[in-house]
């Protein structure tokens, strides 16, 4: 059985268009500062043929220099202005206690940064705590996402009620040593080891005092970083319409909404590798 679509009596004022130099306005007053890196299909791989039959899935080589491994390529990061909003958080819980984010946000694009799924977006203007386990491969290294220093304004171990403001890049940070097991004396930063301007792991101090992992070793950090999210929406304009008088299809200017995760929620990992370097 089908339903056809209701039209309404009045046709009047049928099309409510948006006001772009208002939305603009609003963008550049609420919107987020954020890097914006285009995603495209990497064209490197190989196809194997077996009694003349091909497959349809290629193997993406770990040495390719555009992709490494990745099957996708992103363009340099680009900033942008961004609205972003939270999928998680309630006005009335943002009332009492504040704005969050958890693994998903809406982020609307101006209509000339139209996006694509698995475009990834860096929230400049945020900070988020991330935590992984990697082995050392050198002095100095980076970890998934670089560390960024974060001041914060606490009580101190002596007094609650004199503020004592540091600046904090990694929380957390444990070795592994010997048969795969943890050393119990966790490593400090500044002290063990310190982080780059580039926000890189420096294994220098560690290494001269003999408490850095050595190459080989596992070791694990907390660390400040920003929030990374990658698309997972197919978003599209769907008001161009058919210009009757002109004759032609006119294409709106309108901003597009989609949904975003948490990068390390996705399903691949789709980190940019440092110049020179394999993810
Ligand atoms: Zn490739």
């Amino acid at each position: 059985m089908r339903f056809p679509s209701l039209q309404p009596f009045t046709r009047d004022n049928f099309r409510v268009d948006l006001i772009e130099e208002d939305f603009r306005n609003r963008v550049w007053e609420k919107g987020s500062k954020v890097d914006w890196q285009q995603v495209c299909d990497c064209p490197c791989g190989t196809t194997s043929t077996v009694g003349g039959n091909t497959s349809s899935v290629r193997d993406f080589p770990l040495d390719c220099p555009l992709c490494f491994g990745r099957g996708k390529v992103y363009t340099d990061p680009q900033e942008i202005t961004v609205m972003m909003t939270s999928s998680s958080s309630s006005e009335e819980v943002y009332n009492v206690w504040g704005e969050f984010s958890s693994g998903t946000v809406y982020i609307t694009f101006l209509p000339e940064n139209l996006p694509l799924e698995w475009d990834k977006i860096v929230l400049k203007e945020g900070s988020r705590l991330y935590s992984e386990s990697r082995i050392r491969k050198n002095t100095i290294e980076p970890l998934r996402y670089p560390i960024i220093k974060r001041k914060i304004v606490s009580g101190s171990e002596s007094s609650s009620t004199t503020p004592v403001e540091s600046e904090v890049g990694v929380t957390l940070c444990y070795r592994g040593i010997d048969r795969g097991i943890s050393s119990t004396i966790p490593l400090v930063e500044g002290v063990d080891f310190s982080v780059t301007a580039d926000g890189r792991i420096d294994w220098t101090l560690g290494v001269t005092s003999g408490k850095a992992p050595k190459v080989g070793e596992r070791y694990s950090v907390r660390y400040f970083s920003r929030p990374v999210f990658v698309v997972r929406d197919f978003p599209y304009v769907r008001r161009d319409f058919y210009e009757e008088v002109r004759r032609e299809l006119v294409y709106q200017n309108y901003p597009i909404k989609v949904l975003a995760v948490l990068e390390h929620l996705g399903a691949f990992t789709t980190q940019n590798p440092p110049p020179g370097e394999s993810p």
